[in-house]
């Protein structure tokens, strides 16, 4: 069983090579909000997103004998992996879907990682298991690996020794490790803050598996959000227990609220983000939030989005997610 002390073991660990990213306010944010509304920047992580403090801790953690590191992964957390195992000197192959963006595989290949790509996340698991198993090397979960969830813990250590009187925090959530590590280290420093989960609903799979109280399987479908995509495992071991047990709430967003919070994000604040991280900013101008009470903050969760995809969204231009048309918009606040 997880807990603070392993995170504070996990901030001792990581701090060679995951840093400590600044916390800013939205000055337009915290108008929406009536409550001053702040920024947690995991995308300035040098893998651009807060998945090398989870991927840092594991591989500080591996047995001196491994012989390489394996992981599925829908690209930041393969990216962060490849990076942590390069700079010890430890092999590592990264199992993707074909919808992973190729800026996130191409950023794979260039730390010397093996790739292998694959159908959809989840036969990117199975093969990932199989490589385990053939190969003798260890599988590092993207979520619902102890090492994984309280490396990104230290977010949540980082934001209430920053600012202690937080009410709220909004956590993207895929398969649960950010926000399981989040909220454990926040509830048990301060048991009154609010914790939320947020996603697409493409294909929410923690937020049905919650409701569910076991993993229910989700098809993946091209999202803007493409790193909440996939299913949390029919095995999971750790983060649905976490997450059922921390969190208060957990919110949909739609396509169109991610697109206008993409250009919210960089009209107003001028910072470039993927999908994945404005889920928080998308559900409060939806008008989708609770009441707040006091401070907020949002995790600002990884910056590697295609430059192409990000450009025709600031200019309002139709974008095809699949079988979904998401018709342009030009930005207006
Ligand atoms: C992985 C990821 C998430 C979600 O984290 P989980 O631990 O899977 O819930 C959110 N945003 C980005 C950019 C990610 O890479």
């Amino acid at each position: 069983m997880l807990s603070l002390a392993d995170i504070f073991d996990a901030r001792r660990r990581i701090a060679g090579l995951a840093i400590e990213t600044p916390l800013i306010p939205s000055p337009h944010l915290s108008r929406v909000a009536g409550q001053e509304f702040l920024l947690k920047l995991e995308l300035a992580q040098p893998t651009g997103a807060f998945k090398l403090r989870g991927a840092a801790n594991a591989v500080a953690s591996l047995p001196a004998t491994a012989p390489g590191v394996v992981c599925a992964s829908t690209g930041n957390h393969g990216r962060a992996l490849a990076y942590a195992a390069q700079a010890r000197g430890v092999p590592a192959t990264i199992c993707m879907s074909r919808l992973v963006p190729a800026v996130k595989r191409d950023a794979i290949a260039a730390l010397g990682a093996e790739i292998r790509t694959l159908d959809t996340q989840d036969d990117a698991e199975i093969e990932a298991a199989r490589i385990a198993a053939a190969e003798g090397v260890l599988e590092i979960s993207a979520f619902d690996d102890p090492q994984v969830i309280a490396g990104q813990g230290t977010i949540g250590l980082e934001l209430l020794s920053a600012r202690p009187d937080l009410e709220t925090l909004l956590i993207p959530l895929s398969g649960g490790g950010l926000a399981g590590g989040i909220a454990l280290a926040a509830k048990t420093i301060k048991p009154s803050i609010r914790v939320i989960g947020l996603t697409m609903d493409r294909g929410p799979a923690m937020h049905l598996s919650m409701t569910a109280g076991h993993p229910v399987p989700v098809v993946e479908l091209p999202s803007l959000a493409d790193a909440l995509g996939g299913s949390i495992g029919t095995t999971n071991r750790h983060s649905l227990d976490l997450c059922r047990r921390y969190l208060d709430d957990s919110i949909l967003v739609t396509e169109a609220e991610i697109y206008h919070a993409l250009q919210a994000l960089y009209h107003e604040d001028r910072l470039v983000a993927e999908g994945s991280c404005v889920v928080g900013i998308a559900a409060l101008l939806a008008g989708k939030l609770p009441a707040l009470n006091g401070p907020v903050a949002t995790i600002l969760t990884g910056r590697n989005i295609d430059p192409k995809r990000h450009a025709a969204i600031m200019r309002g231009e139709t974008i095809r997610l699949g079988d979904l048309v998401l018709e342009g918009v030009p930005y207006a606040a």
